[in-house]
């Protein structure tokens, strides 16, 4: 057993980190208050070549092992959640199921711009009414001679005012339930299509979330995602491997409230000492490092297996739900060690806080991980 990284992992992350310090995190407030879809980042990383990681070479994409896949999604949620989870949506939410599913004609019209950075995608399954029982979705699509016509609406779509492209999942055939459900590629500016403007939200506020609305909208046959009443598996399987990614956004959270903890904590003085001289400080301090260290080491050995061809479910669904939740548990730690000026906007801490509160939500509660972690560990001993 070796827990180290390779010196060429290391050196690839050291790369990744310089870029992350010098583009990223500068402008971290910026984004979150220009609460748009983050272009210049989404730009800047495409020409560092991480849009293409998870994609293949035919397409520009550099087809990167799993763990350097997690070592840079961990080192851009620590520079910036918002253009985490909006980039997230385009090349991985969006761009992993159209890479598993898609035809040679999808995949060569659309993933060469994901990987340069011209085109957005988001992927949307999630409805007004329900997120977490998604089978229950309403959105359907009727099958016609020149195509399919969908009616519907979408809810929390990341990306979804501004993307390119979209998957939208809709119910095929009313009476089969899991089986009954389709994915399909939309166009922007296809008619019938329209979105809300960006929702107002507590976090990740550069990153855009809207309401989707399809009104007789008319999509041609090929631009069916794979097989017909497939949908549902293809999205299951798009939110499983997708845990790893949403671990690493609760590591590079959690790091960051971390390393903004210590610094503040060493210029920052009371009593006629900085505060990092207080035991109740270092206290914290050592939570947020064991926080960190156990959901980093989670979120290795899933990436790990992963690059061997492995998918331990619940232990994916662990490194989500214990990083996601440490995020959660450091930004806390780091806004009460700034005292007042975490509570400001001006202090990164503050902005860390409301970012990590969307892990334990997004892509599977941390209750769906619970569950999926208690039926495989009880199925052990049935
Ligand atoms: C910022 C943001 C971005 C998002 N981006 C996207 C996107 O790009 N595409 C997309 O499709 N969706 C997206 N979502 C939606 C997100 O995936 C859902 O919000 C999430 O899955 C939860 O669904 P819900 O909000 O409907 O909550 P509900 O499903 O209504 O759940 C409410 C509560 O009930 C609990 N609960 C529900 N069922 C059970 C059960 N069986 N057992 C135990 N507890 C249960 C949940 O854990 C939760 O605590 C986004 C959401 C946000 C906030």
């Amino acid at each position: 057993m070796d827990f180290r990284l390779t010196e060429s992992q290391q050196a690839f992350r050291a790369t990744f980190r310089k870029f992350i310090d010098e583009v990223i995190v500068p402008a971290g407030y910026d984004v979150d208050h220009a609460r748009d879809f983050p272009y210049a980042n989404y730009k800047a990383l495409a020409e560092v070549g991480y849009n293409g990681l998870g994609h293949e070479e035919a397409y520009g994409g550099s087809d990167a092992d799993p763990i350097e896949v997690t070592l840079a999604s961990e080192e851009l949620a620590r520079g910036c959640a918002s253009t985490f989870l909006s980039v997230g949506a385009s090349v991985g939410l969006f761009g992993a199921p159209l890479r598993a599913f898609g035809t040679e004609e999808q995949k060569s019209e659309i993933i060469p711009g994901l990987v340069s950075g011209d085109l957005v995608g988001a992927w949307a399954l999630t409805e007004p009414h329900c997120g977490t029982d998604a089978a229950a979705m309403k959105t359907a699509a009727r099958k016609t001679d020149r195509g399919w016509v969908l009616n519907g609406s979408k809810m929390f779509i990341t990306n979804g005012h501004c993307a390119d492209w979209i998957i939208v999942a809709a119910r095929t055939s009313p009476e089969e339930g899991y089986a009954g459900i389709s994915n399909f590629l939309v166009k922007k500016g296809t008619p019938g299509l329209s979105a809300t403007e960006p929702l107002e939200k507590m976090g990740v506020r550069g990153s855009p979330t809207a309401g989707l609305f399809f009104e007789d909208c008319e999509v041609p046959h090929e631009m069916l995602l794979g097989t017909e009443g497939l949908g549902f598996v293809q999205a299951m399987k798009t939110l499983e491997n997708g845990r790893i990614g949403m671990a690493a956004y609760g590591v590079g959270i959690a790091q960051a409230a971390l390393d903004e903890s210590l610094k503040y904590a060493k210029q920052r003085e009371a009593f006629g000492r900085p505060i990092i001289k207080f035991q109740p400080v270092h206290f914290k301090i050592a939570d947020m490092q064991t926080d960190v260290d156990a959901a980093r080491t989670l979120m290795y050995r899933a990436a790990w297996l992963h690059s061997r061809g492995e998918c331990p479910q619940s232990l994916f669904s662990a490194a989500k739900l214990f990083a996601t939740e440490a995020a959660v548990r450091c930004t806390d730690r780091a806004v009460q060690i700034h005292g007042g000026y975490g509570y400001m906007a001006e202090y990164r801490v503050e902005r860390l806080f409301r970012d990590a509160r969307l892990g334990p939500i997004g892509e599977g509660t941390s209750e769906i991980q619970r569950r999926l972690i208690a039926q495989e560990t009880l199925a052990q001993f049935a």
